[in-house]
Formats: C-alpha cells, structure tokens, sequence
C-alpha cells in the first residue's frame, strides 16, 4: 500500500524526523488562503507539490516554488487542472486532487535516505547518498559508489554505529552528525513498526548556517512510503491513509471480491488460478506472438459469484479482444470455473473469443457443464493443454 507524501510527513514528524510543517488542500481556493495565511504568518516562500502515488513531480512541474498569494494560486490552478506525466506515471499521466502547501527551506545540499528489503541479503538495508534529489536514479545507474549501504540487524535494526559511520561518510559535519544520525535512527525504527517495505526521504536537505542554526539544520523535504499489504491488520492508523481514488478502479473492484487484478498493456484477458500459472500463462501467450491485457487470478477459494465477477472486470476492458482460461484445479474445483463461466455468458455475453483450458478436480464435472452451455456460447472453444490454449487465443484476436 502506498501513502501521500502529506501523510508520510506526519509519520516522519511522529517519529522524530524534522519535517517543515505542511497542509493538505483540495481546492485553488483553499491553497490560496492557506498561502495567503502562511505569508501573512511570516513565509517568505512557500512550496507547492502534487500529492499523488508517483514521484519524478519536481521535474513535471507539480513542484513549484512560489513567492506571492497570486503565484500560489496559479501554481494550485495549473497542478489541479493538468495531469501529471513523469517516468513514474505512464504516459496518460495521473489527475492530481490534493496539493501539499510547506513553508519553503532554502537549501545547502540535497541527500539521500531510505530503508528498504535489500533482497540479494535477505535483509532491511539502509541506503544514503550525498547526491540526493531529482536525479538519484541517474546516479545509481552511473556512479553506484555514490550509494552507501548498511544491513539492519534483524532484531536489533539501525546501530547508532552504523548511523554515525553514514553521517560521516555523507560529509556531515560537527552538529549536523548527530541531526542526521538522529534522523537515521528514526527513520529506520519507522520503518519497522509501521512495517513498512520502503521509506524513502529524498531529498534530505541541510540548510545553510543562519544565526538561530548555526550549523544549518537536517530536515526531511520529501518522503515516499510503501507498506506490505498483509500487514494493515495491525496498522490501523496507516490502513486509514489508504486513498482508494489513486487505485486503479477494476484492481479495487477485483480486491473485493479476494480477487487479484494485474492491469497489461496487452489485448488477451487471463483468468488463472496461482500468480505462478498467471506467470506461466503470460509466458506462453507471449512465446505464441501475443500480448496480455491483464492477468486476474481468482486464488483457490474464490465463489463461483466471484468468479463471474471476474469474468464482468475483464470484459469491461475495451482493449481484451480474446480471453484465455487457464486453471488447474487443486483446491480450487473446475466446476466452480464452468459455472461461473456459463453465468458470465447469460449475464453479460461474450462478445470475444474465449478459450478454456481446466484441468484438475472436478474437471469431468466442469467439462459436462461447458458441454451443455456451448449452445449458448459460441464463442467458446475449448484447449487440451497450455500450448494449444495460446495457440488458439493468440490465433483468434490476430485472426
Ligand atoms: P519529487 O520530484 O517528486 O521527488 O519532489 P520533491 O519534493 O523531492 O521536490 C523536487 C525538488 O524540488 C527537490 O529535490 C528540491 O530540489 C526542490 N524543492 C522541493 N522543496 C523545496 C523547498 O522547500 N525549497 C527549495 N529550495 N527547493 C525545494
Ligand atoms: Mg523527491
């Protein structure tokens, strides 16, 4: 699950990790008096980002410094009325409801921190750069030793040895050491309780020396968390966050129902059982010269209601011009798939070539069902095995 970066902020403040004060609004109107109001309260400028699940907003334009009333309401116009289009995005771009209104910081220099599952060691890493912002992405890719790394002990997480070593090494100085280790420690303890799979600061900033700072401050400007899903059970507070109109609406509707939708850029529909034959079965598709649409895997306890429901999301999508059914039934029973199969077609149709391969428990049961229904769905052709299952399918939306 992920989170807004206005949410992520008060679990970093929470947590003890400086961050400059921000407001969530929905509207121009609101950023204006909010704007309005931080520059009457003293803001000499403020910053004003897109709140929505993908980062790369800085160079979209959906971050933007501002340093009048006036200029916060035309930022807020243009990022409410755009989409924003970045490398994270897809190229239709994301419809942007909230902003985040902060104080702005000026900056000394931008890092980079993140605690994430480092999987080739099979454990939480910490992860930091002195070459933090905008093009961190660049720098992993040309200069993987700007990266440092340090393992969090399993039971014990970040060492404060481990955090001091990083400050060091990042070129933190004097009083700005322990700031970071103090950030470091935080963020990783965070990371932890709110099981989390990856909290990312970036940038990390520390701003030049002022009389009330002299040593600058190392504050947290920008932050991107995602969760393990398994766990929302015991996070309440981070299961309230979930914001359900940046999901896509037919993965939502498919969650429902214990259901899981992949969205493809592909035309053939896969209705499987087990992500390991969805993977199997996008595979062979792709060996036979087509293109998935999407994979939805009905599990091994879905109803035979939700097996038609499944059915209805995959047919909603104008882009499926074939459908494949490939399901080998284990705990799962073929019949279940024949009758859900057999009421998706009297309640919607199919209007696509469908190809059917079951196998396992149940099957002889399954294929009399289908065998009686085929009358009525005569778009329906049925397959021995998996490679005539692709041929077929790929043979019938290219044909
Ligand atoms: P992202 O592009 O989606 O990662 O958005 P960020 O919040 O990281 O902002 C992108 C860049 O904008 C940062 O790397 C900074 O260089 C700049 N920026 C963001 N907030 C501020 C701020 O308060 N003051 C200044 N001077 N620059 C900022
Ligand atoms: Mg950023």
């Amino acid at each position: 699950m992920k989170i807004h970066e206005y949410q992520a902020r008060e679990l970093l403040a929470d947590a003890g990790v400086p961050v400059p004060t921000g407001h969530m609004v929905q509207s121009v109107d609101e950023a204006a008096t909010v704007a309005g109001r931080l520059f009457d309260e003293g803001a000499s400028m403020i910053v004003i980002k897109a709140q929505v699940h993908a980062g790369g907003r800085g160079k979209a334009g959906f971050v933007k410094l501002v340093k009048s009333r006036n200029e916060a309401r035309d930022a807020a116009k243009f990022m409410l009325s755009n989409k924003m289009v970045s490398p994270q995005t897809g190229p239709d771009g994301l419809e942007v409801k909230r902003l985040l209104l902060a104080d702005a910081v000026d900056i000394d220099k931008e890092f980079y921190l993140a605690v994430t599952v480092d999987r080739a060691n099979n454990t939480a890493t910490m992860i930091a750069s002195a070459e933090g912002g905008v093009e961190i992405e660049k720098v992993a890719e040309e200069n993987p030793d700007a990266i440092l790394r340090e393992p969090l002990h399993p039971l014990l997480g970040l060492q404060p040895y481990q955090a001091r070593k990083l400050a060091f090494d990042l070129g933190f100085k004097g009083k700005q050491v322990n700031q970071a280790v103090k950030c470091m420690l935080n963020l990783a303890e965070l990371f932890r309780t709110s099981d989390a799979s990856l909290a990312e600061i970036n940038p990390l900033v520390l701003t030049p020396a002022t009389d009330a700072h002299p040593d600058g401050q190392v504050l947290a400007i920008d932050a991107k968390f995602n969760f393990d899903d398994n766990a929302m059970f015991r996070q309440k507070r981070i299961a309230a966050m979930f914001d359900p109109t940046e999901e896509n609406p037919a993965e939502l509707r498919a969650n429902k129902f214990g259901l899981s939708y992949v969205a493809l850029d592909g035309n053939i529909g896969c209705l499987v059982n087990g992500a390991g034959l969805a993977m199997s079965t996008m595979d062979i598709i792709k060996l036979h010269g087509g293109e998935p649409a999407n994979f939805l895997d009905v599990g091994g306890s879905a109803t035979e209601e939700a097996v038609r429901e499944a059915f209805e999301i995959i047919l909603e999508d104008d882009k499926v011009k074939g459908v494949l059914v490939n399901i080998f039934g284990g705990i799962m029973q073929c019949d279940k798939i024949a009758r859900g199969i057999v009421g998706a077609a009297k309640e919607i149709g199919f209007k696509v070539p469908l190809v059917v391969r079951l196998e396992g428990t149940n099957v002889e049961l399954a294929r009399e069902i289908l065998e009686d229904a085929k009358a009525d769905i005569d778009m329906m052709q049925s397959a021995t095995d998996l490679t005539d299952a692709a041929s077929k399918v790929c043979a019938a939306v290219t044909g």
